[in-house]
């Protein structure tokens, strides 16, 4: 969406495709962090991205089991906003594609799935992309384009299509997402808390909290055996002691239809780019929760394929080396941050996982609790990323 607004305002003609007849599926992650805003600012829409209802997150605050760690304070990063939004995606996606429509040459087809790419048409050899395939309300039909971007997340279809070849980097973990009540007892508990097998986390919503339960991966299915009742009861043992209400408010979870599973991966692709054709976001990179940063980390490379592409795409098909420079310029922020979400996946999170008995938080994050100027640090590390981009001036 992203792509398709920054193409659009360049002058280029551009499809977004989109396989749903909205955004409004839970449990996507709702972080907007300041490299983001950052960005929002530069091209005039963050006064009214945050005019929509959201929540400013201004310090990470962890827990291990019962002691309160802080690890992130967002007061020294270089924007304007030093705060992480949370905000439902839904909203942060409407209001990019209401920006977009404002564009008559920025075409949003909701309930459009692409389900191939189409090859070496119109005397292009076979291995040029030269189009897509697309379902619709109204049957197949295909799309002829200078260039097919697939940003179409970890389960990519495009990117199957493509062939290209996946570098697995493997995640110990999966997440269990509920809705859970909010009280007016409940204060401001912290984000994440880690206990023994498992970490829970909490984001505000307003009337609810999107909760996310953190287990070993493939454990969902020996916890189904146990039944719904051992299920809650586990869920309420890993909760902050300091919430009220807890069994009645988990009562509102009937049955395993209202919790959503999310399998974690983290891979990579070795090419991103064919002729014709270029993968970015997690279609190129999936991520791992860990920090919230992949929507980030997929915006920035949105940001960067409009930055090295827009003039070219006005008159001509972009030439394979040039879709490869998209590659050159994010490779190295992708590689940085998934080394760094397996390390804290590795150290932090398995320490976590693995646990049964009391255990003490690793060495790093209790120096980081201690200093201001470690947790800015952590903050800065998170909120801005490496190599943040900024859309060229138009
Ligand atoms: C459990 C979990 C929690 C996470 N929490 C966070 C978080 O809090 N913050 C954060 O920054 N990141 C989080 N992430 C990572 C984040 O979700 C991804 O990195 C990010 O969403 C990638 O953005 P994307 O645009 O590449 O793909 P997606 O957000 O997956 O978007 C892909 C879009 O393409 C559509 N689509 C799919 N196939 C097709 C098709 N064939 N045709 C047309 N449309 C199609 C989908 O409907 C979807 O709208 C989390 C990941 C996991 C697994």
């Amino acid at each position: 969406m992203m792509l398709g607004y920054l193409l659009a305002r360049a002058g280029v003609r551009v499809t977004v495709l989109e396989k749903h007849a909205d955004f409004l599926r839970d449990f996507r992650g709702d972080t907007i962090h300041p490299s983001t805003l950052r960005i929002m600012e530069r091209l005039g829409l963050l006064d009214g991205l945050l005019a929509i209802p959201h929540q400013e997150v201004r310090t990470i605050d962890a827990q291990w089991e019962d002691r309160d760690l802080p690890i992130g304070d967002f007061s020294g990063v270089p924007t304007t906003t030093k705060f992480i939004a949370l905000m439902p995606q839904w909203d942060f996606l409407d209001y990019l594609a209401k920006s977009g429509r404002a564009y008559p040459n920025f075409d949003l087809r909701m309930r459009h799935e692409a389900v191939d790419l189409v090859r070496g048409r119109d005397g292009a050899s076979d291995a040029h992309v030269t189009g897509v395939k697309v379902r619709g309300p109204d049957g197949e039909y295909e799309i002829a384009a200078r260039l097919v971007v697939a940003c179409d997340g970890r389960h990519s279809r495009m990117r199957a299509a493509s062939r290209l070849e996946v570098e697995n980097l493997g995640a110990p973990m999966d997440v269990v997402w509920f809705k859970f009540p909010s009280d007016d007892s409940d204060g401001r508990p912290p984000l994440g808390r880690f206990t023994r097998g498992a970490i829970f986390v909490m984001i505000p919503r307003g009337e609810h909290w999107q909760c996310g339960y953190v287990i070993p991966k493939g454990m969902l299915e020996s916890l189904k055996t146990g039944g719904f009742d051992a299920f809650r009861r586990a869920i309420a043992s890993a909760m902050s002691p300091k919430l009220r209400n807890v069994d009645a408010r988990l009562q509102t979870l009937r049955d395993w239809s209202d919790v959503s599973l999310l399998s974690v991966t983290v891979d990579r692709l070795r090419q991103w780019s064919l002729d014709g054709f270029l993968c970015i976001g997690d279609a190129a990179h999936a991520m791992s929760p860990v920090g919230g940063i992949g929507i980030n980390l997929a915006i920035q490379d949105a940001v960067a394929t409009s930055n090295l592409l827009r003039r070219i795409l006005l008159t001509r098909r972009p030439t394979p080396a040039e879709l490869r420079r998209v590659q050159d310029r994010r490779l190295f922020p992708t590689r940085v941050t998934q080394a760094g979400q397996v390390l804290v996946q590795e150290r932090v999170v398995s320490l976590a996982l693995k646990a049964t008995d009391a255990f003490e938080p690793p060495l790093a994050m209790r120096v980081i609790s201690r200093f201001r100027f470690l947790r800015q640090l952590v903050a800065r590390v998170l909120g801005m990323g490496v190599r943040p981009e900024v859309p060229d001036p138009d």
